[in-house]
């Protein structure tokens, strides 16, 4: 065992999708791929949700949906988020890919590059982001809908947080823009599915609650990340560990090594922040988080272990995020090229 073992359960995707479509009932419950399904393969999980019955996926850019396109096969919908940017036409015509149209600039170069080509609209009702704004949109409208867009879609700012009054004002405003275009919509991600029905429409796009994490709470966790050990050292008090000597030892102590490191997605910043787990136990990351490489208190552990986990029952993306100052959509999106994958619970 040489690089970090990162399995990734399929089952428990599927699981997870199936429940969030419990929760946005009448609704057709989509799946977003985005950035290779959020670092765990979209040409895995992309496949596994389909069977599973998803029939809608997003992804960010054309040649990602391209990629997925091979991957899933001519049935599925994908959609791209960013729209249809110079350059995108023919990937999207190949792949038969989607663009949800989101300025009036794409608008106009979606009709004049593949007219006939189905497309969305995406609106901007307040984020300020991505999506056509409400002072272009009844002059889009005009132009966009006698020509049968299959979606209008916006996206909610702060659905990770079920108090704040921008949801429900830009539930309303999507309503306004909306209302009388008997076009099919959808306004929820994982978040907006969790504040209830009035946010599922007609399609849900639930990302980061397939995968385990936040703000699903009650996902199912996805990942487990074990960290061989390379080298053990016994150490007397007064030695140092890793680079700047940050960490002395004040009593003796054994340091285990393990693979894995910032290049792998463990960010630096998680330095005397992390406890990597064995089994139940608990062992401390000390010193600096360098680039392939982390070392680890052993002391109490009875033997020399092969292995420690860094995402497991113990401590699952969100907590990893929480030691490092961030939240687990990066972390998930970070997880190292490097390291030796496998899918279980494929259908
Ligand atoms: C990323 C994204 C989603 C999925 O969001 P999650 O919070 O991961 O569920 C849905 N819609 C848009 C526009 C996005 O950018």
């Amino acid at each position: 065992m040489q690089t970090g073992a990162l399995s990734i359960d399929l089952a428990a995707i599927r699981r997870n999708w199936r429940a969030l479509a419990r929760l946005g009932p009448g609704a057709e419950t989509g799946a977003v791929v985005k950035a290779d399904a959020y670092g765990l393969g979209a040409a895995e999980v992309g496949p596994a949700l389909a069977r599973e019955g998803a029939r809608s996926f997003f992804v960010a850019h054309a040649a990602e949906g391209a990629a997925l396109r091979r991957a899933l096969g001519p049935g599925p919908r994908i959609l791209t988020l960013t729209g249809h940017l110079e350059g995108d036409a023919p990937l999207l015509r190949e792949a038969g890919l989607v663009p949800l149209l989101s300025t009036p600039g794409q608008v106009a170069r979606h009709f004049a590059a593949l007219p006939g080509h189905p497309f969305g609209l995406q609106l901007d009702t307040g984020m300020n982001r991505m999506g056509i704004g409400p002072d272009d949109w009844r002059a889009v409208a005009m132009q966009a809908l006698p020509r049968g867009p299959v979606l209008i879609t916006s996206h909610l700012a702060s659905s990770d947080r079920p108090g704040d009054p921008m949801n429900a004002a830009q539930l309303a405003l999507f309503r306004e823009l909306t209302a009388g275009t008997g076009v099919p919509r959808s306004l929820a991600a994982t978040g907006g599915i969790l504040l209830g029905a009035d946010y599922a429409f007609d399609l849900t796009r639930p990302g980061v609650g397939l995968y385990g994490g936040l703000p699903f709470a009650a996902a199912e966790p996805v990942l487990h990340l074990a960290l061989p050990v390379l080298q053990v050292r016994d150490l007397a008090p007064g030695e140092t560990v890793g680079y700047d000597a940050t960490f002395t030892v004040t009593r003796p102590s054994r340091i285990a090594t393990v693979a894995g490191g910032y290049a792998d997605g463990l960010p630096r910043a998680l330095a005397g922040r992390l406890t990597l787990w064995h089994g139940d136990r608990p062992c401390p990351a000390v010193g600096r988080v360098s680039m392939d490489l982390i070392t680890v208190d052993v002391t109490d552990l009875p033997g020399v272990p092969d292995a420690l986990d860094a995402i497991g029952p113990h401590q699952g993306i969100d907590a990893l995020a929480a030691s490092a100052g961030t939240i687990g959509y990066e972390i998930l999106t970070a997880l190292g090229r490097r390291y030796r994958r496998s899918y279980t619970g494929q259908a």
